[in-house]
């Protein structure tokens, strides 16, 4: 590694969606860039990708799909008439599937990287004085390089609860839920968010008995509460034990179990199971990341603090992703990639935060986008609503998903979509339409006047956004004079 001090337009640390899109944006807008990134995959490899690709979005999604198929095939075939034998689940095929495909993505990003000219620097990055950054890479080697811009990028990290260290095996994080090589018999996943759910999920359709222990005493509180309602009830059919008010205080392990103990209204309870999950939230991966000469603004939780231009206290440095506030999903932080790319070119660019759906890829999925009911009720805005089930539509009854339904709530005065409230099948698709009416300020009536092929499950939401004016076609009408 040379010793001088490189020069780029923009210097990136962490290649993650926030990160490597930013930079291809940079590239594509005539900068020269290099990314700095210390990700090393279970090979030895280094890799590109961060948390999203590696260890989150794409291998959780790929193990949702093998779970789900497996799960259909035992109990919905029959259903539609298939026989089957008796089934299995080689666990070990399923995981090579799965590490296939994040190969096959991140090596996607490589290839990215050099049709765009973007420089890989492997290795630890640490912010400097300057806009300089200090990189050690995988043989310990040191390197200083220099960027005119500097984008911090460095993602999240899980939260660990000290009194029930990871062992990476039978205790484990998100990442060593998507490496268990066989089926657990009793699971115990500590935190109902969306990573709980969903690894949660897959394990409990793969056959483990799934605990899910959760300190609130409500389900979702960020979802819409019919939604939220829905989705414990069609989760408990599915024979998750999702057990509110549970707050997890620690753990004993012996060679035959772990022992967990919780605090619920009943008082101090124990709970023996084979494995954990503990999946109680993520947070900013910014220790370390900063010389202590360098005065750059974080909050109490270390997310770094930003302006409306991404730009951090300390003038030239940006941040954006899991590192800054808000939500901590990946197209959000792609978003924030491409807008600090424009505003360092010397375009402007903004995002509306407003607008960033959420999707929880659970069966059924929920997704939705905007206020929720109970925030309209807050802002005080003055609203009206419109609900379609999917069980009364064709398509959703074709194909044995009639689980859910869609919600649209509009301002009452201007009809204005306000949110979009999906659990169902394939919502985390449906929800893309939710979004581009509300970015172009679309009303109810813009999704009940725009036709939706027939049968499609898109047909729920334009029966919804119909209901919001009492006029769904398939659904029984309001007493009328
Ligand atoms: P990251 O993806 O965390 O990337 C940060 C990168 O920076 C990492 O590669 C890291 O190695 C690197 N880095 C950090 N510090 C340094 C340093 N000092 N030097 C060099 N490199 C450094 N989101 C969704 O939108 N949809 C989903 O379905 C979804 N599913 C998920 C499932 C799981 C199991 C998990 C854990 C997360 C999931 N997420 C999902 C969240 C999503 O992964 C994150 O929001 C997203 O990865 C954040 O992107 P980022 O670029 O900000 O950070
Ligand atoms: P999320 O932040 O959406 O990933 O969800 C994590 C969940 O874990 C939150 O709903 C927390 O309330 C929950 N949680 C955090 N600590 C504990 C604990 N010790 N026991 C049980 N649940 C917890």
């Amino acid at each position: 590694m040379s010793s001088d001090s490189e020069q780029y337009d923009v210097l990136v640390i962490g290649a993650g969606p926030a990160g490597y899109v930013a930079a291809i944006r940079c590239a594509q807008l005539g900068l020269s860039v290099a990314v700095v990134e210390k990700w090393i995959d279970r090979q030895g490899n280094p890799v590109l990708g961060g948390t999203c690709l590696n260890v989150g979005c794409i291998p959780s999604k790929a193990l949702l799909d093998s779970s789900e198929r497996y799960h259909e095939i035992n109990h919905a075939a029959s259903a539609h008439g298939i026989k089957t034998g008796r089934v299995s689940m080689d666990v070990p095929a399923m995981l090579t599937r799965k590490d296939k495909i994040v190969q096959q993505l991140t090596g996607g990003i490589e290839g990215l990287f050099k049709a765009n000219g973007i420089q890989w620097i492997q290795g630890y990055g640490r912010l400097l004085s300057d806009k300089k950054i200090a990189v050690i890479n995988h043989a310990s080697e040191r390197a200083e390089y220099h960027g005119h811009s500097i984008i911090l990028a460095s993602g999240s990290v899980p939260i660990d609860i000290p009194v029930i260290p990871i062992d990476g095996q039978r205790i484990v994080d998100s990442s060593g839920a998507l490496e268990f090589e066989d089926v657990p018999k009793r699971l115990a996943v500590i935190g109902a968010g969306v990573i709980g759910l969903e690894l949660g999920s897959v394990w409990n359709r793969l056959g483990s008995e799934v605990i899910i222990l959760e300190a609130l005493d409500s389900f979702l509180p960020t979802a819409d509460q019919q939604v939220s309602r829905e989705a414990m009830k069609q989760f408990k059919s599915q024979g998750l034990d999702i057990r509110l008010s549970a707050k997890v205080t620690g753990s004993k392990a012996t060679k035959k179990e772990i022992t967990l103990t919780y605090e619920s209204a009943q008082g101090k309870q124990k709970l023996p199971v084979d494995r954990v999950l503990v999946a109680v939230g993520r947070r900013p991966n910014t220790h370390d990341l900063i010389d202590e000469s360098i005065e750059l603004k974080r909050d109490e939780r270390g997310f770094i603090d930003i302006d409306c231009n991404f730009m951090t206290s300390v003038t030239g440095v940006y941040a954006i992703g899991d590192c800054v506030q808000g939500p901590m999903l990946a197209h959000k932080g792609s978003e924030e990639g491409i807008a600090v790319a424009e505003v360092i070119a010397g375009q402007s660019a903004s995002i509306d935060h407003n607008l960033i759906p959420w999707v929880i890829y659970t069966e059924p999925e929920i997704a939705w986008v905007g206020m929720s009911e109970q925030q309209a009720k807050k802002s005080g805005v003055n609203y009206k609503k419109g609900m379609f089930p999917y069980a009364a539509t064709g398509r959703a009854l074709a194909v044995n998903a009639p689980a859910g339904f869609v919600k649209v709530i509009a301002e009452a005065d201007t009809d204005r979509v306000i949110g979009v409230h999906i659990i169902g099948r394939s919502a985390s698709e449906l929800i893309a339409e939710a979004v581009t009416v509300m970015a172009f300020a679309g009303s109810a009536e813009d999704i009940a006047r725009t036709v939706h092929a027939h049968p499609t499950l898109s047909e729920a939401l334009h029966e919804a956004a119909l209901d919001a004016d009492n006029l769904a076609i398939h659904k029984a009408a309001p007493k009328r004079r």
